[in-house]
């Protein structure tokens, strides 16, 4: 009797800790597909599969969020700070990130404690283009799951951050890397699938997409993304991509680009996973006469197969790296099932995503100069005296004509998602205002070796900014409003159900702005530049706002003059949280 009641005693304890320690993760299928509808939490990159980043949230709203205060941080640490494009995920009191050098944490998101802390522990000699970034996990069932700089995807045990398993994906020595954050889909076949792309668009590498099982990681299908490569289904060939040579010449295509480096959406009406395509390889577009599909494009694909349901090629037979990787993301047009995507050549593009069809196309960057505008179908009409000149027709073969191009190739827009508000039909474009000079140069394939065949220096076009968030009409392409910065910017947006448009700047600020207006109501410094992606929850009635911040990304890096405009900004790693202190919320 006395031990049972001793044991009775000890249960009871065991269980109240239990209680107060943050729950395992349990994430279901549906859990991300409905995502965009659940405030509780945040299971996937884009609050949703469909890209919206929109919260219906409104405890913090346009009249009370001058009110906004940290309510914890946590430093990434280490000598490993650098840029922190990470998206952070909330489920059940923990939040999940990842960072620079390919690591990852768990965080009570009570108390801002680490729960567990991975490192990837990288080889010597991996090829990242654009800076140590990672742009964050996905979770499925109780799995945390994200890339490596050295192409490998890890799956760890979303409870205590323990390897459960790896993938290789490809050979980090030919300058394969992973970088974006998967995406789950559903299939009926095979369960839910974890799908991903590949970065090395710069080293002649050839893009794909993949589907793997969540549980164990085994290949279901691949899909390449450029013309006359086979595709793969359960363990043997598919189809081919398209039909080998049709639009491109020779043998350029076995080393053409067309990396998947941004990751997907989906949409869970249509079945369809949506997948941006970079640029073809070389840069040099006189070696590759042709549209060289599907480089530079939007696919549509059968999560059942892999099979390219539609495309929609942005930029073909692309001269400026115009990479078309960027999100495809989800929404209704008065009753039309359509998707936006604002691509690196500075145009808006609405699409019908049951079929690809081109609806409208709107510039959102001034001073375009490699087009004149986009024809019915929404093609580029380009303006040939603004296509850099051919190397082999210069006088001394080593230099083609420079010529200077507006956007520059870290693009009108680069990775830096867009977001879109149920309540205003507005999207949020966080845009670049720049251009290049841009140059052809011969070039030949080397394994490992930077695939270019271009040179470049990237310049600003206006004294006061580069960056330029813009909220624009997709029905009409007019610009609402315009929030200039001093600095590109570089993160990704969040609007929310109280009214709001939330973005950092590499300056450091968060900051809210009234989404119908754009008028500032709200700004806190972290400290270090902000090139990752807010994101917001609710937990016990309270809503919370967080972001990672820690300047870095590819401006530095390849930013030419720009570049020397941001060498004082500081480095960092800092996941920031905020709410409102309780009387102020509890006054809306
Ligand atoms: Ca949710
Ligand atoms: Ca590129």
């Amino acid at each position: 009797m006395k031990t049972w009641k001793w044991f009775a005693t000890a249960s009871a304890l065991a269980l109240s800790l239990t209680v107060a320690q943050p729950s395992l993760a349990d994430v279901s299928i549906d859990d991300i597909v409905k995502d965009a509808e659940t405030t509780g939490d945040v299971v996937s990159n884009g609050l949703g599969p469909q890209g919206q980043r929109y919260s219906a949230l409104k405890t913090v709203n346009t009249g009370n969020v001058a009110g906004l205060v940290p309510a914890w941080a946590m430093s990434l640490g280490g000598e490993k700070m650098r840029g922190q494009e990470t998206q952070p995920l909330v489920k059940d009191g923990v939040m999940y990130i990842t960072g620079s050098y390919s690591r990852a944490w768990a965080i009570d998101t009570k108390t801002g404690r680490e729960i567990w802390q991975y490192d990837a522990r990288l080889p010597e000699g991996i090829l990242p283009c654009c800076d140590v970034i990672n742009r964050g996990g996905a979770l499925i069932k109780d799995k945390f799951i994200f890339g490596t700089l050295d192409a490998k995807l890890v799956a760890l045990d979303a409870k205590t951050g323990k390897v459960v398993w790896t993938k290789k994906i490809d050979d980090f020595k030919a300058g394969y890397s992973y970088t974006a954050a998967p995406l789950v889909v559903p299939s009926e076949k095979h369960g839910p699938l974890i799908v991903t792309g590949v970065s090395g668009g710069e080293f002649g590498i050839v893009g794909r997409i993949e589907a793997r099982k969540a549980d164990d990681g085994e290949l279901v299908w691949s899909r390449p993304t450029i013309e006359g490569h086979m595709g793969t289904l359960n363990g043997k060939e598919s189809t081919m991509t398209g039909k080998k040579n049709a639009t491109w010449p020779g043998d350029l295509w076995q080393t053409g680009g067309g990396a998947t480096w941004l990751g997907g959406t989906y949409d869970p009406e249509t079945k369809l996973i949506f997948m941006g395509t970079g640029n073809p390889a070389p840069w040099n577009s006189h070696m590759r006469p042709g549209d060289n599909l599907y480089s530079c494009s939007r696919l549509a694909l059968d999560p059942e197969t892999g099979e390219i349901k539609w495309h929609f090629q942005t930029t073909p037979n692309d001269g400026w790296d115009f990479d078309g990787v960027n999100e495809v993301v989800s929404f209704d047009l008065n009753g039309t099932k359509a998707a936006a995507t604002a691509d690196r050549n500075g145009y808006f593009y609405v699409l019908n995503r049951e079929n690809g069809k081109f609806i409208g196309g709107y510039p959102f960057v001034k001073n375009i100069s490699w087009a004149k505008g986009l024809d019915k179908d929404g093609r580029p009409i380009y303006v040939p005296e603004n296509r850099p000149g051919n190397p082999t027709k210069s006088k001394d073969g080593k230099k083609g004509d420079s010529i200077f191009a507006v956007p520059s190739f870290l693009g009108g827009k680069n990775w830096m998602p867009i977001a879109y508000s149920k309540d205003t039909k507005l999207f949020y474009i966080p845009s670049n205002e720049w251009g290049m000079d841009l140059w052809n140069e011969p070039v030949t394939y080397k394994k490992g070796a930077a695939y270019l065949g271009a040179g470049f220096t990237i310049k600003p076009i206006f004294d006061d900014h580069i960056g330029s968030l813009k909220a624009m009409d997709p029905a009409t392409g007019e610009v609402k409003w315009e929030y200039k910065n001093r600095a590109p910017l570089w993160g990704g947006i969040l609007t929310t159900g109280g009214g709001l448009v939330f973005f950092g700047t590499p300056e450091g600020d968060l900051k809210a702005m009234d989404a119908a207006s754009g008028k500032e109501l709200w700004a806190f410094n972290t400290g270090s530049g902000i090139v990752g992606s807010p994101v917001t929850w609710e937990q016990d009635g309270e809503q919370f706002i967080s972001v990672v911040s820690g300047w870095g990304g590819a401006v530095p890096l390849w930013g030419g003059e720009v570049a020397k405009t941001v060498a004082h900004l500081n480095q960092g790693g800092m996941v920031w949280t905020f709410k409102l202190p309780k009387q102020t919320a509890q006054k809306n």
